[in-house]
């Protein structure tokens, strides 16, 4: 039987104009991918992230394949990835051929170690994906230099950390190439989506390619060949224009999101601070040289049986909290590709751990006040 909370983990909010822009959408009578709505998305993540191209997806796992597809894999091929991750940040890449290797994370940010990257480097390396965890940028000139010494692209998983920054450049621009998600439980949303962001010229051909079912379509629609046909392999990775023209109300307001994000974020800090530090909670930790993209809250429980009682403890008063993400070495298939206990001990650890607060736009000063009380009437001990 599904509960039903009176404050959710998330609750997907209506910021301004996304029923015009869909009815808009329908009345310019193209409701399929690369639409108006679609190209204003994808220019306004160019300009904003300065990158080379932006094109939108229908999610952040498909991005993160064509990320897989364009690496062209040999077998044998090796990618790095955090084992305290989503499951496709690993899966995109396994899917087309890849053995994906886990770092661990620092215990910290929870973001991969550098250190940790270093040591899992092998003649095999193809890529390190760097995911920003809450919205937090990694240590990225670390891992760009381990990248570039193991000749290894650097790949941001980005669906955190979108309008973060890392020593005051946009997360999403490091990578060679990048992914956002727009799913409902990001910061913003299409209800799905993604984007595939291109930092430089030299993929972007290839990327839309993969992406328009392996034709040439999208040189056909600028006018540079006169007609299109099947050049490469590929699939169809267009988002609807309904998606996209739900997605780019919800980017115009990002001042708005981002701002009230960073409010509920702060407050949850400031108001929890005694509470952790008496009952030994870990907030998070945003370091000095970094400017959160405010995706998540989390706390750091001293135990499991900690966490796991805060969690039957908010639900007794109907709010919804959720741990993630499981460590993904221990998971069915990251055991197929021989993870093993005690590979990561830090994902390991923290993962039994945590807990995430609810965080989203239209959560009330009143709700935030009411999770604070509840959370502080908890005994860790
Ligand atoms: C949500 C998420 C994804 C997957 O996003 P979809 O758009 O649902 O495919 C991938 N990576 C991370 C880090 C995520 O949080």
């Amino acid at each position: 039987m599904r509960r039903r909370y009176r404050i959710p983990f998330n609750r997907p909010t209506l910021l301004g104009n996304e029923i015009e822009y869909i009815r808009e959408a329908v009345a310019r009578g193209h409701l399929s991918g690369d639409g108006h709505f679609s190209l204003r998305c994808a220019e306004l993540l160019e300009r904003e992230l300065g990158v080379a191209r932006a094109l939108i997806t229908p999610s952040c796992t498909h991005a993160l394949e064509l990320c897989a597809l364009l690496l062209a894999l040999e077998p044998g091929a090796e990618v790095i990835v955090p084992s305290f991750a989503f499951v496709t940040t690993a899966g995109a890449f396994a899917l087309h051929g890849a053995t994906p290797v886990f770092a661990d994370v620092r215990p910290d940010t929870l973001n991969l170690d550098p250190a940790r990257v270093a040591e899992r480097v092998s003649q095999r390396t193809r890529a390190i994906v760097a995911l920003h965890y809450a919205g937090v940028g990694c240590e990225l000139e670390e891992l760009e230099r381990i990248a570039e010494r193991a000749g290894a692209l650097l790949i941001e998983d980005n669906a955190h950390g979108l309008f973060g920054r890392y020593r005051g450049r946009p997360l999403g621009s490091f990578g060679a190439l990048a992914t956002q998600s727009f799913h409902e439980t990001k910061n913003f949303t299409g209800g799905e989506g993604g984007a595939l962001l291109l930092r430089e010229q030299r993929f972007v051909a290839r990327a839309e390619i993969l992406r328009e079912k392996g034709t040439d379509r999208s040189r056909f629609f600028r006018g540079e060949v006169d007609k299109y046909t099947w050049v490469d392999h590929g699939s169809s990775q267009l988002a609807s224009e309904l998606v996209s023209a739900f997605l780019y109300a919800q980017l115009e307001a990002r001042a708005a999101v981002q701002t009230q994000r960073a409010r509920l974020w702060s407050r949850y800090r400031r108001e929890l601070k005694d509470w952790a530090r008496d009952e030994g909670v870990a907030l998070p930790c945003i370091p000095a040289h970094c400017e959160s993209a405010y995706h998540l809250f989390q706390l750091l429980l001293p135990n499991r049986r900690a966490r796991d009682r805060l969690i039957d403890h908010l639900a007794l008063r109907g709010i919804l909290a959720v741990f993630h993400y499981q460590p993904l070495h221990l998971s069915p298939m990251g055991q197929r590709f021989g993870g093993r206990p005690g590979d990561c001990p830090v994902s390991e650890d923290v993962s039994q751990r945590l807990l995430r607060l609810p965080l989203y736009h239209a959560l009330s000063d009143a709700e935030q006040a009411e999770v604070i009380d509840a959370v502080r009437q908890f005994r860790a001990t």
